[in-house]
């Protein structure tokens, strides 16, 4: 119901646009596929995802000799499902078997803090024993946000004071979490992106530590974006991709905006999986993401 309620204007600039599209034509013609390519660009799908999904519409429209204009809907919703399964088998978070390490990455602003106390708090009540690592030594206001966080869900933080070296925080994580006989680890990073070849030097620098002390323990890579800042969380997600191998997204404040067709590009177009999306500001409002789930909320 969060979801539904979360996704009204992605719903309301995807299928209500659609139906009002639909409902000016009396049959399939090649004006109709223009219209809906023009939706899902304006809704933020991606040129090029875009231009995939309604080639196979067309096929689909061909093949099944459909000439009503209200029984595209269906199949259009179908193909996006179809298009992101296939690039995307598994949504889930890599946190079995324990021990795991969650290293977050991504953009400051973007709700990273939020969403590492979303996830804190949530792996908490699945049972978990879970240690967050404050790496984002860049600004004070970061360290001190992420303890109220970890607080607020009862967990552990390590934390350096403000100019501290990441990595070294990232070890004294490892260590601690080695010696508590924690289950989950959460690192934060810094979320500068002013230069590329800074933020690989040190997420690289993060890895090496990870690859040294924690070889064994299952990692998940989480980039957070902003899905309200739309083709730009788009090119982030590609800046951070050649700079890390990131193995999973989170999608924040997709309560606010009506680019949620933003999803569909990640899977589609960047391969990269969406496993988590944030749905409000609360501690209970990080979902995690199942593509037909969500493909049935923008479009219900
Ligand atoms: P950071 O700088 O990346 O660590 O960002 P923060 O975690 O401090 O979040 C920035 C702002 O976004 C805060 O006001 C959060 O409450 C808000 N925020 C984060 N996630 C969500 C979300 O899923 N929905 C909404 N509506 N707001 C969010």
């Amino acid at each position: 119901e969060k979801l539904v309620s979360g996704l009204s204007k992605t719903r309301d600039n995807m299928s209500n646009k659609i139906d009002n599209i639909l409902s000016m034509y009396k049959k399939v013609d090649e004006e109709l596929f223009e219209d809906l390519e023009e939706v899902l660009v304006t809704a933020d799908v991606g040129v090029n995802t875009t231009m995939e999904l309604i080639d196979r519409l067309r096929e689909r429209v061909k093949s099944e000799k459909v000439n009503d204009p209200n029984d595209v809907k269906e199949l259009l919703k179908d193909e996006i499902k179809l298009l992101m399964n296939e690039s995307i088998a598994d949504n889930s978070l890599n946190i079995e078997p324990s021990p795991a390490v969650v290293l977050v990455v991504g953009v400051n602003g973007v709700g990273k803090t939020t969403t590492i106390g979303k996830l804190a708090n949530s792996f908490k009540n699945s049972g978990k024993k879970v240690l967050i690592a404050a790496g984002d030594t860049f600004r004070a206001a970061a360290i001190e946000q992420l303890e109220e966080w970890s607080n607020r869900a009862g967990v552990d933080i390590i934390a350096h004071s403000e100019g501290a070296d990441p990595a070294a925080v990232i070890y004294d994580g490892i260590h601690a979490a080695k010696a508590r006989k924690t289950d989950i680890l959460i690192c934060d990073t810094a979320g500068r992106l002013h230069n590329k070849s800074n933020l690989m030097n040190e997420l690289n620098k993060i890895f090496r530590v990870l690859e040294r002390e924690y070889e064994n323990a299952t990692r998940e890579i989480l980039l957070v974006l902003d899905a309200t800042t739309g083709q730009n969380a788009i090119n982030q997600a590609k800046i951070f991709k050649e700079a890390a191998n990131i193995t999973g997204v989170a999608l924040t404040k997709l309560d606010g905006t009506a680019k949620g067709g933003v999803v569909i590009a990640l899977q589609a177009e960047l391969g990269l999986p969406v496993k988590l999306i944030g749905v409000g500001e609360g501690m209970d409002d990080l979902q995690p993401f199942k593509t037909d789930e969500f493909v049935d909320a923008i479009f219900n």
